[in-house]
């Protein structure tokens, strides 16, 4: 299907304008980190930055990976930074978050994909903010169960891993990741007894019918919360938007989801992962008590 160049207005985004907003960028830059928010181009951050929220991106802003939606760069990665889940930590307490959402490159050079330091991050951050939940979007460590049990053991609330879009587009779009892998990444996570959380990008050449399956994929592996978000084109050599999905298809595929099963379910326009994380972190009873509770070691 084709589609019109010109983004309809339900996306048009706000500006960033408010004084909050410089404070996160000032706080982003003092403390040498890298954001998804910036890196992705997300359309949200004059909402979510001048909200105080921004979602921190750890091992570097250069991905091993090269998905053919993804605005991240892509190469050969330098940075392996002991001193940044100190950082993080601190920007986490800076910004007061309720619920920190972190997110990393993918990090296939390393042996373990970088799982060591995500540890790190994620004990760090609960050293210095005891009371703010954790949500980490990882990737799928190539199937690693070493490097994500890593990860798991230092207990974050929420496992986050994207599933992306339906199978058939997996290979042409993810170029290295697998659909069953990713849905393997969120079980493993489940059966430990974890919050889970996947994301769909729409908009990106999917049928209707591979939408419907693909959710009931991964409610079959019993996935907590999900968000669905319109896939924009980040520049003319990533691949081309098919459609625009409107506010009203959103809304019925948000129908349909909590409809088998999902717990929480953001669909929208302008969702994207982290968007309003916290709102649905609260939902499950987060953002003020210890990991402890919430998930089995
Ligand atoms: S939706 Fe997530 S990535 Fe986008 S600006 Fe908000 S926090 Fe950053």
């Amino acid at each position: 299907m084709s589609t019109d160049n010109r983004k309809p207005s339900w996306l048009r985004a706000k500006l960033p304008t408010s004084q909050r907003y410089r404070e996160v960028r000032d706080m982003v830059d003092t403390n040498n980190l890298h954001t998804v928010c910036q890196s992705a181009q997300c359309p949200n951050m004059g909402e979510c930055w001048s909200r105080g929220t921004a979602t921190v991106m750890i091992l570097g802003n250069v991905c091993t990976r090269s998905c053919t939606f993804c605005a991240v760069q892509t190469g050969r990665p330098t940075e392996y930074d002991l001193g940044e889940p100190a950082r993080v930590a601190d920007s986490v307490a800076k910004m007061g978050l309720k619920h920190a959402v972190i997110t990393s490159v993918a990090r296939d050079d390393l042996k373990d994909g970088g799982a060591s330091v995500w540890a790190a991050t994620i004990r760090a951050i609960r050293h210095k903010c005891p009371n703010t939940s954790i949500e980490v979007l990882i990737p799928d460590f190539r199937g690693h169960l070493d490097p994500l049990d890593i990860v798991l053991d230092a207990k974050p609330d929420i496992l986050n891993h994207n599933v992306e879009t339906v199978e058939r587009l997996q290979r042409p779009i993810r170029k290295t990741a697998q659909y069953k892998r990713s849905l393997s990444v969120l079980n493993h996570a489940k059966q430990r007894g974890f919050v889970t959380k996947t994301g769909l990008m729409l908009g990106i050449g999917e049928q209707k019918d591979e939408i419907a399956k693909t959710l009931q994929d991964i409610r079959s592996v019993d996935c907590d919360i999900l968000t669905l978000g319109q896939y924009l084109q980040p520049s003319p050599q990533h691949v081309a938007v098919d459609r625009w999905v409107t506010p009203e298809e959103f809304e019925e595929w948000k129908a349909f989801s909590l409809s088998i099963g999902f717990g929480v379910v953001e669909s929208g326009p302008l969702v994207r992962s982290s968007y309003h994380a916290e709102e649905q972190s609260e939902a499950y009873g987060l953002g003020s008590k210890p990991a402890e509770e919430t998930a089995s070691a």
